[in-house]
């Protein structure tokens, strides 16, 4: 049986570093001072709407970690949700937050 709580680190980890990155991806979108020209306020529009999908992309991340630690709790950690077949240790290296081996993801 591989370690959990290594698992568990590594996704608490992870966590810590997304939560970070949204934090500083909302404080980005509600700018402080918003620029008086016109174009200049066009384009912070734009790079609201990049900054939005990739704190869209993180937060959906945060969502599989939480999901994660509560398999590591339940003891699901290394079945995979779908076939419940044991998912291989070197894939949870790669991806902790993995909920499938790797021929559910492959359907998915
Ligand atoms: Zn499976």
């Amino acid at each position: 049986m591989a370690d959990l709580e290594h698992f568990k680190q590594k996704l608490m980890a992870l966590k810590d570093d997304l939560t970070q990155r949204v934090s500083a991806i909302d404080k980005d979108i509600k700018h402080e001072g918003m620029s008086s020209n016109w174009t200049e306020q066009a384009t912070e529009r734009e790079n609201d709407e990049v900054l939005e999908s990739l704190g869209n992309a993180s937060e959906q991340e945060l969502v599989m970690i939480d999901n994660a630690l509560k398999r590591i709790d339940s003891g699901e950690y290394f079945s995979c949700s779908a076939c419940g077949e044991d998912i291989p240790s070197a894939r949870l290296e790669l991806l902790p937050f993995s909920a499938h081996c790797v021929n559910c993801a492959d359907k998915i």
